[in-house]
């Protein structure tokens, strides 16, 4: 009985896999065609609207993640206006990506990314700066204050400091 199962079962395979393929090409094969051409045609209507437009940054994504948790905490603590906020981020990013005054937008975002300081790498990619936490130990040199990143865990290490050629040793 098992045996015979296992040889059926293939056939089976076979013709559901056959079917969804018929499925999503359609009777003459000519639907997924048609799909991907109105599929291309919607792409190329956004490029289009996009052209000489923003489109996402830094901020924009920054609002729209905060929008995205300020709704979630809103579904627990059924505030009201922290949705009225959320939506609020929503359209300023939206409106942002669809800016035309690109210069002013790159200037705000420069601005944003300059204010949020050591943050930044956490918020671009959580995952990096945790890495990069793990792997390198970052000291000032003491001549002129400029930031230099060591490797952790080698010991006691002799840095050269690359703007103003300081020596000076770091525990690591
Ligand atoms: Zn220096």
């Amino acid at each position: 009985m098992l045996r015979r199962l296992a040889v059926c079962h293939p056939p089976i395979w076979v013709d559901m896999c056959s079917l969804a393929i018929q499925r999503t090409r359609g009777r003459n094969g000519c639907v997924s065609d048609r799909g991907d051409m109105a599929q291309g045609d919607f792409n190329r209507k956004v490029q289009q609207f996009m052209n000489g437009r923003r489109g996402p940054d830094d901020l924009a994504n920054l609002c729209v993640w905060v929008a995205v948790i300020l709704v979630l905490v809103d579904l627990f603590a059924h505030t009201g206006w922290l949705s009225w906020v959320s939506m609020a981020l929503v359209v300023y990013a939206v409106w942002r990506m669809c800016s035309k005054n690109v210069y002013a937008r790159m200037n705000e975002n420069d601005a944003f990314l300059k204010a949020l300081g050591p943050v930044r790498p956490w918020l671009q990619n959580p995952g990096r700066a945790a890495h990069e936490l793990r792997t390198y130990k970052h000291v000032k040199c003491p001549s002129c204050g400029q930031k230099v990143r060591v490797p952790r865990g080698k010991g006691k290490l002799r840095v050269t400091c690359p703007k103003c050629h300081e020596k000076f040793e770091v525990k690591s």
